[in-house]
């Protein structure tokens, strides 16, 4: 009876799971009302409010008033109006004020996601207008051109700079950051000074071992090994323009703490974009925004440039190296379903410009591949947003429990065991379970909680209600699970990590989850210079890629916080390789 009684609540469950994930129409943009959200700003938090019809941006409220007001409040007094005018979130970061409007255009992205926009949609009506321009022709010549201003480019270009040389950086979308501004856990690193001052052991063997084992040994052993040794020089470096990472915790996969993160627990991707760019101003930099580069030059053999094109004019930059920071393809579906069909229709985590250009650009001049049908799922996104939960919320003790309200996996495995592991269960998704202490401790939950996606109850019975399972079940597996953290013993699962806390301080939260598309490991085959190998195993002379472009340093499933390490690593090593090539 008890076993009929679940199954029937599930399938109601599962029903209004489908029916709400549905957020606009088909035939509609969006769902009307008014959705908010927040995001971090130079001085402080940016609220943008944004307000829909059916089918259109009627206004955008901004306020920040912690902004600069010269610069930063220009941004705020002014991007509202030009989303509405644009009717889309992409619009133009001003100039000298990117933090700023950078985090408006997150946030008011957030808010129409909430809305139920396609956001590619709408960039695609913005363009369809952008085509009656006649744009301009335009050559410009300098010695570097870093395409793409995520984590990797932003990183070389900070380098390249601090080193006196002569570059550009183009950014096809209107704000930087790219994927990079979704990283939520922090950075591995192994044999820091925050670890050695911690008291916590590591090595640059264990970093090895552990990366190459969540990879399944398929990585690419060099890169691996480069990643681990240079580990602890990237987070002095790190230190060193004030983007330090001293909280560290455990993730998935590793077998002890190593993962670095913002000192207030706040995820670390918006942190270190918010850092890069204020470096990246700091010392002058100007990032193109808008201008998409299309193109490699070659010119006898080597490098000698990249066609580009923004709204109004067509460049072509004369360089003597190029690196590709350009981000993975997690954002193109169509590609993803070209490499891995299997995975078509499902929801992706991704920022937009992760379109796999730099993949497409570099094999047209003859770049060798990896890996990449290798694409990795996240075990918690929350499906109606894509909004990702970060990993560190189990690792600060959560469990997952499935519509029965029962345990059925180890939540510490890599990404891809625990998320076959949803696959698996009913309905094909999962309840993250956690507490108020749980949430005091680590912010990045507030921005779950500020977006709606939690359910909370004052005890363990009403949580149960409100999700629709029976609360017997639940109950007996929060007791079940608080009696394995006193007892150091997950009898059930074996896991041991992520067991300092038991849950048991009301409220209590949980949030629907399922796995999403988050990171694709494949790309452009580089050695441990940053330099792009070709299809006879050479190197391309003058072409240079770094970060999610690039493939073989995460094999077949990429550990939590190896991501940025990757990002932060071999950017800093493609931009000393490209300003040795130059000399
Ligand atoms: P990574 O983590 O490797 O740095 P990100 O996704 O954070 O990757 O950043 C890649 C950046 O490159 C994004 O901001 C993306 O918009 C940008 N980008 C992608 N393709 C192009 C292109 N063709 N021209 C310019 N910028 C690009």
């Amino acid at each position: 009876m008890v076993k009929l009684l679940s199954l029937v609540l599930a399938l109601m469950m599962l029903f209004t799971a489908c029916a709400f994930a549905e957020a606009a129409p088909a035939e509609t943009l969006f769902t009307p009302g008014t959705y908010e959200a927040d995001a971090q700003g130079f001085g402080g938090t940016v609220h943008v409010a944004v307000t829909v019809s059916e089918n259109e941006i009627e206004e955008v409220v901004i306020t920040g008033d912690a902004e600069t007001p010269a610069l930063g409040g220009v941004a705020v007094a002014t991007l509202g109006e030009a989303i509405v005018q644009a009717q889309t979130p992409h619009v133009d970061a001003l100039s000298g004020a990117t933090v700023t409007s950078t985090a408006i255009i997150a946030a008011a992205e957030d808010a129409l996601e909430l809305a139920g926009a396609d956001i590619a949609l709408l960039d695609e009506y913005r363009r369809d207008t952008d085509e009656n321009v006649v744009k301009e022709e335009k050559t410009i010549e300098t010695e570097i051109v870093i395409v793409g201003a995520g984590g990797a480019g932003m990183t070389a270009a900070i380098m390249a700079q601090q080193a006196g040389k002569d570059f550009v950086i183009l950014e096809k979308m209107p704000y930087v950051g790219g994927n990079t501004t979704k990283a939520t856990g922090g950075m591995n690193a192994a044999e820091t000074h925050y670890q050695k001052e911690q008291g916590i052991e590591d090595s640059v063997e264990l970093f090895v071992q552990d990366t190459m084992k969540g990879g399944h040994d398929i990585n690419d052993p060099a890169l691996v090994q480069t990643l681990a040794e240079q580990s602890a020089g990237a987070i002095d470096w790190l230190d060193s323009i004030g983007a330090d990472l001293p909280k560290i915790s455990f993730s998935g996969g590793a077998s002890t703490n190593r993962i670095h993160a913002p000192a207030d627990g706040s995820a670390v991707g918006n942190y270190l974009v918010d850092k890069f760019s204020a470096k990246l101003e700091e010392l002058g930099v100007q990032v193109m925004l808008n201008t998409t580069a299309t193109e490699l030059i070659m010119e006898d053999g080597k490098i000698a440039g990249v066609k580009a094109e923004s709204k109004d004019t067509y460049y072509t930059i004369k360089a003597k190296a190029v690196i590709l920071a350009t981000g993975g393809f997690g954002a193109n579906l169509d590609m993803i379903a070209g490499y891995r069909p299997d995975l078509r229709g499902t929801v992706t985590t991704n920022a937009p410009g992760a379109t796999g250009d730099g993949i497409v650009m570099a094999q047209a001049v003859g770049a060798d591949l990896v890996d990449i049908e290798q694409i990795q799922l996240h075990p918690t996104v929350e499906q109606t947003t894509s909004m990702l939960i970060t990993e560190s919320v189990r690792g600060d003790g959560a469990i997952l429990v499935n519509q029965s309200g029962n345990r059925f996996t180890n939540e510490l495995l890599t990404r891809d065991a625990v998320s076959a592991a949803e696959l698996a269960q009913q309905g094909q998704y999962a309840y993250i379970i956690f507490d108020q202490h749980l949430r005091d401790n680590l912010k990045a939950i507030e921005k779950y909680v500020k977006n709606g996606l939690t359910v909370q109850a004052d005890t363990v019975e009403e949580l149960a209600r409100k999700l629709n399972i029976y609360p017997y079940f639940l109950t007996m597996t929060m007791k079940q699970w608080n009696e394995a953290v006193q007892a150091q013993n997950d009898g059930q699962f074996g896991r041991t990590t992520g067991m300092d806390n038991d849950l048991t301080t009301p409220p209590y939260y949980a949030i629907q989850i399922a796995p999403g598309i988050h990171h694709t490991m494949g790309g452009v085959k580089i050695n441990t210079q940053a330099q792009v190998i070709d299809t006879n195993g050479n190197v391309i002379p003058g072409l240079f890629a770094a970060g999610e472009v690039t493939g073989g340093v995460h094999g077949g499933n990429r550990l939590g916080g190896n991501a940025v390490a990757d990002i932060v690593i071999f950017g800093r090593i493609a931009a000393e390789s490209a300003i040795e090539y130059c000399k």
